[in-house]
């Protein structure tokens, strides 16, 4: 450590509010050069590469094979699949001196499948999985907590290539299976989540997430089963329709002052019989959508009104098309629209898309909006006296909703993104032409899966969930060091004894950082909790009297042990 390219810090840096961003900053693993922009000095470069060695491993059981592409790309090949256009600002694009468009590649599909498709032609050559370890680029709008969203960081993506949907299935499963052993390694705490309803068939995309306060991803369990899934990706459980007959006929009442949900609510059990809640209202939302190279189109959303549109779950059940808000002069020039009183009489009669949530079934019965200031319907049954034009997952997920497998109910926590596989189809192959000659000799198009690790952030992650208020706690698989070596002795024979001890360690295969600073056994041992190697070892006042001590990192644990076994000891304890 005397030499080691290292500057601990006792202050937490200004810039951070994430406990991993602090320490990883205090304890010298990275240094920002930029927002979001880091660089790795030593011991960081370590666990980044311990990490990256997991991933590698694991990958190359399944067989996948290892290549690099560049990270600096052509125009053209992000052109061909629209994502030049729709990757939007988080894509850094440049030229190049002659005024050719490049960019900095965020994720590799495009790439990866042209290559694909240059070197294979028949089907004898397929399957096949392909990957990387490579920095990507990402111009995030909030970069944030040091590492954990970089505009730079590192993934580890693989593409694999098959000719028929059962084969892609095997190969995201191989995938779905190497992730779990990777993170089991790492000893991350994880779940796996839904990452889409599955409107394409089976689990086509599922995300793996760090379970961690400081997430940005809320995704929901349920208690009493093992459901997990991105709040996009819930499936809101529709009830049974109901039969119609002996439905009261809908009635027009006046509601003077009832533009909000909660002066409907309060109307009717004012004036109607039984007990009213927000649930027994539909509340129609307005948006404007479009799809790619389409115009904006007004589209209704229609919910029980005690819920809100979640727009993140809107936008997913829309995607690729946009969505926004209606403007001030978008309500002028519909003035069918009547704000606080829109129904589903009016959208329907102007054509409006009319999309409702899956819970308005056949025969439920509501208090809406009757198109005109200060009126509602009370009794206005879907499926009799209104159709909509089809269902969308658009409201709000709640903590205590049923859990759409029927199994219990959902609770909400945070998780980090830390994995994504995805059943991508043909959707790149198709995009670039790419077909094998089959069996029978009949072109076949192949099928693509991708899937990405986020190897950087993983170092943030782990920092994330082992650390304690002195510092980081790394475990033994990613730790920069298995052993913190501290000599907290002048004595000229403890401090050879020191070194010998680490010489001993290092020839029996254990990486030892030794703290042969001329500093204060107390700073030594902040230094050594703050920098979290698992092991650390002692060269202190008992050894004139033949012991060191011992201490674990990650229990706290001390003892003092023989110097004349120490060597086995330490081994023991670094590998355990
Ligand atoms: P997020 O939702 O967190 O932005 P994403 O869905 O855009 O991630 P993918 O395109 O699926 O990410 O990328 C694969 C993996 O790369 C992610 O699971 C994540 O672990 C990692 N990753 C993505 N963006 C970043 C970033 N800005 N910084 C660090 N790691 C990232
Ligand atoms: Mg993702």
């Amino acid at each position: 450590m005397s030499t080691l390219f290292l500057r601990t810090l006792r202050d937490d840096p200004a810039d951070a509010e994430v406990p991993s961003h602090k320490l990883l900053v205090r304890a010298g693993y990275v240094r920002r050069a930029a927002p979001g922009v880091y660089s790795w000095l030593p011991l960081g470069l370590r666990v980044l590469r311990a990490v990256e060695t997991v991933v590698r491993e694991e990958m190359d059981a399944i067989g996948a094979q290892e290549i690099l592409l560049p990270a600096l790309l052509p125009r053209d090949a992000y052109e061909a699949t629209g994502r030049w256009t729709e990757y939007g600002d988080a894509l850094f694009r440049l030229k190049d001196r002659k005024g050719a468009d490049m960019l900095l590649g965020p994720t590799h599909e495009e790439i990866f499948t042209q290559l694909v498709k240059g070197e294979y032609s028949s089907y004898k050559d397929l399957p096949t999985i392909l990957y990387q370890i490579q920095t990507k680029y990402r111009d995030e709008e909030r970069p944030r907590a040091g590492i954990l969203r970089g505009r730079e960081f590192v993934m580890k993506d693989s593409y694999s290539f098959d000719l028929d949907d059962d084969g892609l299935k095997g190969s995201y499963a191989a995938h779905r299976e190497a992730y779990q052993k990777i993170f089991a390694r790492l000893g991350v705490e994880y779940v796996i989540v839904a990452a889409t309803s599955g409107a394409m068939g089976g689990s086509a995309s599922e995300e793996f997430l760090a379970v961690s306060e400081v997430g940005e991803d809320t995704y929901v369990r349920c208690v009493d089963s093992d459901y997990a899934a991105n709040v996009e990706a819930v499936v809101t459980p529709a009830p049974e329709s109901i039969p119609f007959d002996g439905l009261a006929p809908a009635q027009v009442h006046d509601t003077p002052g009832t533009p909000t949900i909660e002066s409907l609510v309060d109307w009717a059990n004012a004036t109607l019989d039984g007990q009213f809640g927000g649930s027994d209202t539909l509340k129609n939302v307005l948006v404007k959508v479009r799809e790619p190279g389409g115009e904006w189109q007004l589209t209704a959303v229609g919910v029980p009104g005690d819920r809100e549109v979640d727009f993140k779950r809107l936008e997913a059940s829309l995607e690729p098309a946009e969505v926004e808000l209606l403007t001030d002069e978008d309500f002028a020039a519909n003035p069918f629209l009547v704000k606080g009183y829109i129904g589903p009489k009016a959208l329907i009669a102007n054509e409006v898309r009319y999309l409702v949530d899956p819970r308005v079934v056949d025969g439920t019965s509501w208090i809406t909006g009757a198109d005109e200031p200060g009126r509602h319907y009370v009794g206005l049954v879907a499926g009799r006296d209104f159709t909509p034009d089809g269902t969308i997952e658009a409201a709000e997920v709640r903590e205590g909703d049923a859990s759409p497998d029927g199994k219990g109910t959902l609770v909400a926590a945070k998780g980090i993104e830390i994995g994504h596989i995805f059943q991508l189809g043909r959707k790149y192959t198709d995009a670039f032409d790419v077909d094998v000659l089959g069996e029978n000799g009949k072109p076949v198009r192949l099928t693509m899966g991708s899937y990405g690790v986020g190897v950087s952030r993983l170092v943030a992650v782990i920092a994330e969930q082992c650390h304690d208020e002195k510092g980081l706690r790394w475990p033994r698989a990613v730790a920069p060091f298995a052993v913190h070596l501290v000599i907290a002795n002048k004595d000229e024979a403890a401090v050879a004894g020191a070194q010998a001890l680490a010489a001993d360690l290092d020839a029996a295969g254990l990486s030892v950082l030794l703290d042969d600073r001329k500093a204060s056994p107390g700073v030594k041992f902040k230094d050594a909790e703050l920098l979290g190697m698992p092991v650390v070892v002692v060269v202190g006042r008992g050894y004139a009297g033949g012991t060191v001590e011992l201490r674990d990192r990650f229990t706290g644990e001390a003892s003092e042990i023989a110097v004349a076994d120490a060597v086995a000891t330490i081994i023991n304890a670094a590998r355990a």
